[in-house]
């Protein structure tokens, strides 16, 4: 049908377009604010923290698209009122008139390569986020990839939009970094130290830093001050199925990060602990583990599950011992041993599956509670034998 569509010139529009054209119907100067956020990884935390840290200064803020509430499901706009969008890259694509206040940029790296036609389809839908913005509105765009930073470096000479680059590897001159765990400001002479994600429990980890850079920028453009969103981001509760720790049975930990569907995202959690018993597999991505080969230097062992399972086997023969598990039950049962086993004092075991879910779950969220519910079964069994 959309192909039909096409060649008969008919436009095909998204909820996002039609909420934009709801939006841009209204007279400019009782427009809501709104926020997008896109990127391969952390939309969702940083949609979440943004509105968290503007609801903490009392602002009406709502998080939508393509995470919990449809857009056009959102509450009524009204003046003053902030939306916060996650955008993913279809629902750019389907969106031609969004103007967004403030356009977040995250990461891009290959993902949902085969629905955009290859890498430069992916990035010009990611790139419509900008595409509306006036002066006055605020642009903020990683430098931590390659093809961000060139997005970052055009944006800068083209306008009109503000420019404010972000990091979490280095130190920027100009822009917002976020470095061992401190966010940092630094315009034309100065660099100032703002907020330290130390005590900010759900903002853990080298990832963490670049959604606090983009969810502090954006809230500085919106007008909170330093004060108000350090202490907000103390209070930050996270996002379930994201580096989440559900439990500890006999000295292990265990992690659901379900939601890393993908190699980049499974290397945050891969590069988080020190000894990690890891399950993986599900329904694979181009390219499978290939872009994990030099961040394995954690895994003790890999439980491999799923329609991937054998994929995975051949690409981690040599580099890491992994054995094929079949279920998530399996996985957690046999993973729990082996860490149980191995001695160790911060052992982790770890769902971080590069992989989709639907071979065998409904999503990631379905798979994220099946793990959280066999780690409460090894719980409730563990207290069974403790003597009363
Ligand atoms: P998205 O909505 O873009 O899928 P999420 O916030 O739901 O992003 O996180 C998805 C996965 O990516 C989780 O495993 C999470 O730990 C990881 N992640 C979160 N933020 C980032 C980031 N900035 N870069 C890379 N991985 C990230």
């Amino acid at each position: 049908m959309a192909r039909l569509a096409k060649a008969v010139g008919v436009p095909i529009l998204g909820d996002t377009e039609l909420f934009a054209m709801a939006i841009n119907a209204i007279a400019p100067k009782d427009r809501p604010v709104i926020y997008g956020i896109t990127g391969t990884n952390g939309k969702s935390t940083t949609t979440v923290l943004l509105t968290h840290l503007l609801r903490e200064s009392g602002h009406d803020a709502h998080a939508g698209g393509n995470i919990g509430t449809a857009c056009l499901d959102l509450p009524e706009p009204h003046p003053g009122m902030i939306y916060v969008l996650e955008l993913s890259s279809y629902q750019l694509e389907l969106t031609q008139s969004l103007h967004c206040n403030g356009a977040v940029l995250l990461n891009l790296s290959p993902d949902h390569l085969d629905r955009h036609g290859g890498f430069t389809g992916y990035e010009s839908a990611k790139r419509r986020i900008f595409a509306h913005q006036e002066r006055g509105d605020i642009a903020i765009i990683s430098m931590d990839d390659t093809h961000s930073q060139s997005l970052c470096m055009n944006a800068m000479v083209q306008g009109p939009a503000t420019v404010v680059p972000i990091s979490a590897q280095g130190i920027l001159s100009q822009g917002i970094s976020c470095v061992a765990g401190k966010l940092y400001e630094s315009s034309a002479n100065e660099t100032k130290m703002r907020v330290d994600l130390g005590n900010a429990p759900a903002l853990q980890g080298q990832h963490n830093g670049q959604n606090a850079a983009a969810a502090y920028a954006a809230a500085r453009h919106a007008g909170l001050s330093v004060d108000a969103i350090a202490a907000a981001m103390m209070t930050f509760p996270g996002l379930a199925h994201r580096m989440e720790t559900v439990g500890s049975v006999q000295g292990v930990r265990f992690v659901n990060d379900s939601k890393a569907t993908n190699a980049d995202a499974v290397r945050q959690a891969l590069g988080t602990f020190a000894h990690v018993f890891w399950i993986a597999g599900g329904q694979a991505k181009s390219g499978g583990l290939e872009d994990l080969q030099d961040q394995l230097g954690a895994v003790e062992e890999a439980f491999l599950i799923g329609e991937a399972q054998d994929a995975f086997a051949r690409q981690l023969k040599g580099k890491v011992k992994a054995r094929k598990c079949g279920t998530l039950e399996n996985a957690v049962s046999q993973a729990f041993e082996a860490a149980k086993n191995a001695g160790l004092s911060d052992a982790v075991v770890l769902l971080s599956p590069a992989c989709a879910s639907f071979d065998q779950f409904v999503d990631f969220t379905a798979r994220g509670d099946a793990f959280r519910a066999l780690v409460g079964g090894l719980e409730a069994r563990q207290k069974q034998k403790r003597p009363a």
